[in-house]
């Protein structure tokens, strides 16, 4: 792969580069491929096709850090029983961001049960969209019944189990009797911490290994022969 800088050109063997920077070149590498490719084709056709879709093949579920330590009191006061709670969560592309905001719904619970002893029809109006349920035992799988019933009624269904979130699904409607049920990443995060920051001030010196002629030939002029 070549990349151009200013006028020169640098054989960059991709593979030789670490991780984050292996992926912004290659990614540059790509957008620059696009461009040239595109520029063959008349604009009209270019902007049916570049739409402002974003094509993921994962889902993430962010939880604030507030929402594990309330699951952790509750599941303490309950002892080594189950519980669920509810909590309102919005989409930013293919990451499902729970908010602060939770509710406890009416339930009866057991060591293997929630029975919800109210309708939880109203809360899913309100914007509660996630429910979470403790299995009161290390555990990272939902049982047959949690697949069947409780993960299929929210848009994500996500488990705790001993201090942790060890398990999460969204559940995307295929059809009018099919549902899909996939496995999404947790991650944790501290609501208010600006993340969007600008940082077009600071330089990055990337460590390119890559132009392997120069810097033997530079090697080279070192040499001194007597
Ligand atoms: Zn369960």
């Amino acid at each position: 792969m070549y990349w151009g800088d200013d006028d020169e050109i640098y054989e960059i063997n991709i593979d030789d580069l670490e991780g984050e920077v292996h992926e912004r070149l290659y990614n540059e590498y790509l957008k620059v491929y696009k461009e040239s490719v595109y520029q063959e084709y008349n604009e009209d056709t270019i902007d049916i096709f570049d739409s402002e879709l974003t094509i993921a093949d994962k889902v993430t579920i962010r939880v604030p850090i507030k929402i594990l330590n309330i699951c952790k009191v509750i599941q303490s006061k309950v002892n080594h029983n189950e519980f669920s709670i509810l909590v309102k969560a919005t989409w930013k592309k293919n990451i499902l961001e729970l908010t602060e905001d939770y509710i406890i719904p009416k339930q009866t619970v057991s060591s293997a049960s929630v029975d919800y002893t109210e309708d939880l029809n109203e809360y899913k109006k309100q914007g509660y969209n996630v429910v979470i349920h403790s299995h009161p035992f290390k555990s990272s799988s939902f049982s047959r019944d949690d697949i069947e019933t409780i993960n299929t009624h929210f848009t994500a269904s996500i488990l705790y189990s001993v201090g942790e979130f060890t398990r999460a699904v969204i559940t995307v409607p295929l059809n009018n009797e099919t549902k899909l049920q996939i496995d999404a990443e947790i991650e944790l995060y501290i609501p208010g911490i600006e993340e969007d920051i600008d940082i077009s001030n600071i330089q990055i010196e990337y460590p390119y290994r890559t132009n392997k002629n120069k810097s033997r030939k530079r090697f080279r002029n070192n040499i001194h022969f007597y």
